[in-house]
């Protein structure tokens, strides 16, 4: 259907477009071809009858027989008339209307010096030009001398011309509407092809590839839908790779709060301690369901584009100082030390200071919890472009192999031992999202064993500082 109306249009539009092209230039060459042989006929005769009444005033007169070879040899036919009009004589094969003598108004011009002109029809209906022209003696007006030419011969010459005329344009059209047939088909079919990609696409087909072979818009076009489907094709593998895993981090905690809870309910324990021991577990686990689903939701208005940022200007290390603060009770629970080394009068970033605080907590909660012993530096200080926090412990370490995957949804590194240092999985994710939403950039340095620093970077776009 499609390429039928490609075609159709195509061909129609270019159809007009030769008709109006070929028709006027038709008709104008026809005219142009008329009126030259038509004036150029004229003139021969013109030229012709001046010549021959020259050639009599010189000679006195004209022979028979010389009369019939200039007729031949001019392809004309000839009348000789006397002073008083009348006919003396004719040419040889006389084709034209035989004049016995000029009509008065002929003769009248032609006494007085004027040439006449004028068309004529034989009795068979030929048509002829004639041309008349006065032969001068020494007493003056002393006749005049008449020749025809046939019109019939240059009527069949542009008539023969028109043929071949029609005959151009008719081979004309047939190799435009050949070319038109080939391009459309080669315009609707590259379409086609992506109308039918495009609906296999829409039946969830993503591996499916149109041909993109030329470099012009419908190329481009077919290689767009072809970006399209590779897009959807990794969209729809990370969603359920996403889906698995959220079942997979949610069934863990389920199973607990089930197993413990029946535990309780059966009353399978010994003591009120062993009791209490259980409830402990289901109330981690329920905690631990929370801020999963918290940072599920956090992520998922992320990535709708739903989470909204305060921005203003604001001293990042006021963050910081904050973050800190809410954290401090956990690191010395765990009896790490702590040393902060805040360059003072730090240029302002443009963020959302509660922003930047979730930032800094989920960092210093990581170094937390992958750190037995030892400290735990924050770092802030200038460079060139950039206001810099850095975050570094002397905890387990990432491997160098690990450290580009980190920032993946729900990727670990000791995924055996994931429910023992707890968290999502999700932390780094949220982490970097809010940074690069904020214009910043995150990078990790680490080794197995051998602690690791998380750098953030915003740019001062102060001028003031
Ligand atoms: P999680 O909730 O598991 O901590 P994150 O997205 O915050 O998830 O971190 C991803 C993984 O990166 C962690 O599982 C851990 O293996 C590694 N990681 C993050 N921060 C640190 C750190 N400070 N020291 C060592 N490993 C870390």
């Amino acid at each position: 259907m499609l390429r039928n109306r490609i075609v159709r249009k195509l061909g129609l539009t270019i159809i007009a477009l030769i008709f109006s092209i070929l028709v006027p230039l038709g008709l104008a060459l026809d005219y142009i071809f008329s009126n030259f042989y038509k004036h150029s006929m004229e003139n021969n005769l013109e030229y012709l009858t001046v010549h021959y009444a020259e050639m009599i005033e010189a000679h006195g007169g004209m022979m028979t027989g010389m009369m019939d070879m200039m007729a031949e040899m001019s392809s004309v036919d000839l009348i000789i008339f006397d002073k008083n009009g009348q006919s003396v004589k004719a040419s040889d094969n006389f084709d034209p209307p035989k004049l016995s003598s000029l009509t008065g108004q002929h003769r009248i011009s032609l006494s007085e010096g004027s040439s006449v002109r004028f068309e004529a029809t034989n009795q068979s209906g030929k048509r002829f030009l004639g041309m008349a022209y006065p032969v001068a003696g020494i007493n003056g007006y002393k006749g005049a001398i008449m020749l025809f030419s046939s019109i019939d011969t240059v009527t069949q010459t542009l008539k023969n011309i028109r043929y071949l005329m029609l005959l151009a344009g008719i081979g004309a059209f047939l190799v435009a509407v050949g070319i038109t047939n080939i391009l459309s088909r080669r315009l609707s079919n590259p379409l086609l092809q992506m109308e039918s990609a495009a609906q296999r696409m829409a039946q969830g087909d993503f591996d499916i590839r149109v041909k993109a072979l030329t470099q012009d818009e419908i190329g481009s076009l077919a290689r767009a839908i072809n970006e399209l489907a590779g897009e959807l094709k990794r969209y729809r593998d990370t969603r359920s790779e996403f889906f698995a895993n959220i079942s997979h981090e949610l069934r863990t905690p389920i199973t607990y709060l089930e197993g413990y809870s029946k535990v309780i309910k059966d009353g399978m324990y010994d003591s009120e301690e062993e009791k209490n021991k259980y409830l402990a577990i289901i109330h981690e686990e329920a905690a631990r369901l929370k801020h999963l689903v918290q940072d599920l939701f956090e992520l998922s208005k992320m990535e709708e584009g739903k989470i909204s940022f305060n921005m203003e200007w604001m001293d990042l290390s006021e963050a910081m100082k904050n973050s800190l603060r809410t954290m401090e009770p956990k690191i010395k629970g765990k009896a790490l030390e702590l040393q902060a080394e805040i360059e003072p009068n730090l240029p302002y970033v443009f963020g959302d200071g509660m922003r930047m605080e979730q930032i800094f907590i989920n960092l210093l909660d990581n170094a937390i919890r992958y750190t037995e012993k030892g400290k735990i530096t924050v770092a802030m200080f200038r460079d060139q472009y950039n206001v810099v926090a850095e975050i570094t412990d002397t905890g387990s370490g990432i491997p160098e192999e690990e450290q580009p995957n980190i920032f993946e949804r729900f990727y670990r590194v000791e995924k055996s031992r994931s429910r023992e240092y707890g968290g999502s999985g999700l932390g780094l994710s949220i982490v970097k999202k809010l940074v690069e939403m904020q214009d910043g950039t995150i990078e990790v340095r680490s080794r197995a064993g051998a602690g690791a620093t998380f750098s953030i970077r915003f740019p001062i776009n102060d001028p003031e500082r």
